[in-house]
């Protein structure tokens, strides 16, 4: 009999978890397509997240520099005047760039992309709303990858004009006079940088003590004091209790305290699985609060169908779920997969930007590690101070018996680029002596993780 299945694999959703999913099963010689409703590959990632608001950092980080740091240099520029629109156009370039990439990638791994919403109707079928009406299509694997949305507070409803998500606030048509931030987590520090940068007065309200709670509590803490001598009003410990629009502006209630008045609210307060409306419960998939259940093969335990990236939990990085659509299919091929976790760095990109990789010292402590210590300020770094970018440090956790490297923290001048070296040290299971003993280049940033490696033992050269 012929086969009657129309695809080897059909993954849903065409974020960076899904497309990478289908871009690896295309080179293991599946017959592959995935499913993507909206109008450009890519996901919350390219299209919503991780890249327009890199984007508007690094234009407004530009702006910064311009206004606050050429004089420094030796350059009188004089008066800078902010273009929102050329500035969100730009934004707009970048992302059409890379989706357009992706859906590149597809045609030259002769990936097809099935546009419209996608639901399962069975563990080998699934059907399409597409603009030519519904598509049936069978699948002899699925992997799921429809990714999370943004949490919607019940007493602080979106209204998407003043009161926004993430994507809100990566398109304010200006720069508003007071920008109001519920959640001093990863979105509302890198997006409240972008706009007080640009000028706005910025208000952050944290329910929690502090704010990027769960990251290492004295890199947070240097980082609180650094933010706010920047402009932010960080305010933790702070419950709000709604929000009325009046006009143009919002008025946001607080528990405790006085009202205040804002030109825009953004709400970040964490994102949730999206899974709603898919067939995925009806086919016998485990859902847990919305999460979808797998197993450490990412296998649902149902037929064929394997889950990856926001939608199983876990940290919500565009990294972390590309891993996992590789591994995830190469299980599917009978292969073996492999996502270390312990070495998925998280990065926010605030100037300085912070990142981190492994434990924090709280998770050490928690764990009954006995730790040591190695902390280098770029204060003592040639490059930082050559860059006149020398906040923050370096922090080297290691194991105090076998001196094995269980965390890395930097907070400082290109962090995001500087925590690929740890994740790697992590992977290979490296001891702080082992990144101690590798000559780094001089005069470089990530002199001052070597330092910090040689710091666990009191070695530093240059403190
Ligand atoms: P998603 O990217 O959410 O993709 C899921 C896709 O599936 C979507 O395109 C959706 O349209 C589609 N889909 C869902 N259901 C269906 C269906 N039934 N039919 C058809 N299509 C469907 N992470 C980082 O690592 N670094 C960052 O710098 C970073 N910055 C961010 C900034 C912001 C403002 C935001 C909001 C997020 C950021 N993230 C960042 C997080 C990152 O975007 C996510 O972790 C990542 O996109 C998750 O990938 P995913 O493939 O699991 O899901
Ligand atoms: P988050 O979890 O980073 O931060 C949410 C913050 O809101 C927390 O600090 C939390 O304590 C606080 N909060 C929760 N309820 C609140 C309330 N009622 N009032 C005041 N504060 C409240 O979530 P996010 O910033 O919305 O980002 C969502 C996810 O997107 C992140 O978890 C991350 O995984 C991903 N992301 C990653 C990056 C990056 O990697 N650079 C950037 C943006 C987003």
């Amino acid at each position: 009999m012929a086969d009657q299945h129309d695809f080897d694999l059909v993954v849903l959703g065409g974020g960076p978890g899904g497309y990478v999913a289908a871009i690896r099963a295309a080179q293991l010689g599946f017959k592959t397509a995935c499913i993507e409703k909206e109008s450009a590959l890519g996901g919350t990632c390219l299209r919503v997240g991780c890249i327009p608001s890199k984007a508007l950092l690094d234009s407004s980080e530009l702006y910064d520099q311009i206004r606050h740091k050429a004089a420094g240099h030796g350059f009188d520029v004089g008066e800078v005047r902010v273009d929102v629109a050329r500035m969100l156009a730009r934004k707009d370039e970048v992302v059409t760039g890379l989706t357009r990439g992706v859906a590149g990638l597809f045609k030259k791994n002769k990936i097809e992309w099935i546009r419209g919403f996608g639901r399962l109707t069975s563990p080998e079928s699934l059907e399409v709303d597409t603009a030519e009406g519904t598509r049936s299509v069978r699948a002899k694997t699925i992997v799921l990858a429809p990714g999370s949305v943004p949490v919607e507070l019940p007493f602080l409803k979106f209204d998407h004009e003043r009161i926004v998500d993430s994507t809100g606030a990566l398109s304010f048509p200006e720069v508003p006079g007071h920008l109001v931030v519920v959640g001093g987590g990863v979105i509302g520090l890198e997006l409240g940088s972008v706009w007080l940068r640009l000028g706005a007065k910025v208000t952050v309200l944290e329910m929690a003590p502090t704010i990027l709670p769960g990251m290492d509590g004295e890199i947070v803490k240097t980082a609180d004091r650094i933010f706010r001598k920047q402009g932010f009003d960080l305010r933790t410990g702070t419950r709000v209790t709604g929000a009325e629009r009046r006009g143009d502006k919002v008025v946001v209630t607080i528990e405790g305290a006085e009202p205040l008045e804002a030109d825009y609210v953004l709400v970040a307060v964490g994102r949730r699985a999206y899974t709603e409306g898919m067939g995925i419960a009806e086919a016998g998939i485990r859902l847990e609060r919305g999460v979808i259940q797998v197993d450490e093969r990412f296998h649902t335990g149902v037929g064929n169908v394997y889950a990856i990236g926001d939608a199983i939990g876990g940290r919500m990085l565009a990294h972390k779920a590309e891993e996992e659509g590789v591994a995830a299919v190469e299980f599917a091929a009978g292969k073996h997969g492999h996502v270390n976790y312990d070495a998925v760095a998280n990065v926010v990109y605030t100037w300085p930007e912070i990142a981190s990789v492994g434990m924090t010292e709280e998770e050490a402590k928690a764990a009954g590690r006995e730790y040591r210590v190695g902390k280098f300020p770029f204060m003592a770094n040639g490059r930082a101070k050559a860059m006149g970018e020398a906040d923050g440090m370096v922090k080297v956790l290691a194991d105090a018996r076998t001196d094995r490297l269980l965390g890395l923290h930097i907070l400082g001048p290109r962090a995001s680029d500087l925590i690929a070296e740890a994740a790697l040290a992590i992977e290979f299971q490296a001891s702080a002596e082992d990144i101690a003993r590798t000559v780094h280049a001089h005069p470089t940033l990530p002199e001052a993780v070597k330092e910090a490696a040689l710091g666990v033992d009191g070695r530093m050269i240059h403190l």
